[in-house]
């Protein structure tokens, strides 16, 4: 054990309290520099995570869902690069929540997430969530009022139902300030590895901009729950955003408390008989 402290206490969002993001500054780095001991600090926070990712996967006891939220280019795919990096891709799934197709459409909204929620053993990862159904949905309108305001109800028993059957739950909302957006923006249109990242919608959802934090604000007050906490991630740093990330993650993995399966048979025993 380390004397770091704990990440996962300091950015979670208290269940039932007021949230508002102008308060959260995206820059803080909690006092961390960017240096060769938190680069370390980080090598180690990936190899303890893939060690008890092995346990996860052999004892099959508990699933742990990560769910990725963030205004555009707030850093969800650059985040699952690197959280993932040393883990193995047996024991995980990472899926994109896109608009939904005809058929998700016909569904209730939670019809194609509860699809691909992770079985226990696995580390599942969502890059867009149910999430987007309190957000683009209620900043454009896409349902009456009315049906996305039940959401927030109905997305907390949902999540609690997940919790009550093995699912740990984790929300990462990316918080990244509205320059640090045009900056990274500005770089995709610059660099051509970058151009296939943008998109002409990008700049049309840049404008509603304080609708989408208002949004982002009423999710994180009514879905932070104890069972499936919200926390904001400081994230125009992008070191910063990683090592939070792996780090809430790496203490609610050790918080599991999971001990290898017992094996069925007696290995000294079954040796002799090779
Ligand atoms: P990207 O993550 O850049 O590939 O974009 C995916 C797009 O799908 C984003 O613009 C999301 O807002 C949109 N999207 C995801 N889920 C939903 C949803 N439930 N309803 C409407 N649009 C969605
Ligand atoms: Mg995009």
């Amino acid at each position: 054990m380390d004397n770091w402290m704990n990440f996962a206490r300091k950015l979670m969002v208290k269940p039932g309290s007021k949230v508002n993001l102008a308060r959260f500054d995206p820059d803080n780095t909690l006092g961390y520099e960017h240096d060769e001991k938190t680069e370390a600090k980080l090598a180690t926070t990936l190899k303890r995570l893939d060690r008890l990712q092995y346990v996860l996967y052999a004892t099959k006891k508990k699933a742990l869902l990560v769910v990725l939220q963030a205004m555009d280019a707030g850093g969800k795919d650059g985040t699952i690069r690197h959280v993932m990096t040393g883990v193995n891709p047996q024991g995980c799934r990472v899926t994109s929540f896109k608009q939904p197709t005809p058929e998700e459409l016909a569904h209730d909204f939670l019809w194609r997430i509860h699809a691909a929620v992770p079985a226990r053993g696995m580390l599942g990862i969502f890059n867009r969530s149910h999430y987007e159904d309190v957000l683009v949905v209620r900043v454009h309108g896409l349902v009456p009022k009315k049906v996305w305001k039940a959401r927030y109800d109905q997305i907390n028993e949902f999540e609690q139902f997940l919790d009550d059957n093995g699912v740990k739950i984790l929300k990462f909302f990316l918080h990244i300030s509205k320059d640090e957006q045009k900056k990274r923006f500005e770089e995709r249109l610059t660099d051509p590895r970058k151009y296939w990242k943008f998109g002409a919608a990008d700049l049309k959802e840049r404008e509603l901009w304080d609708q989408y934090q208002e949004a982002y604000e009423a999710a994180l007050e009514r879905c932070s729950t104890k069972s499936a906490p919200w926390f904001v991630i400081p994230a125009n740093h992008k070191w910063f955003r990683n090592l939070a990330v792996s780090r809430i993650v790496l203490e609610t993995m050790e918080e599991f408390d999971m001990q290898m399966p017992a094996p069925a048979f007696n290995p000294a025993q079954t040796k002799k008989e090779i």
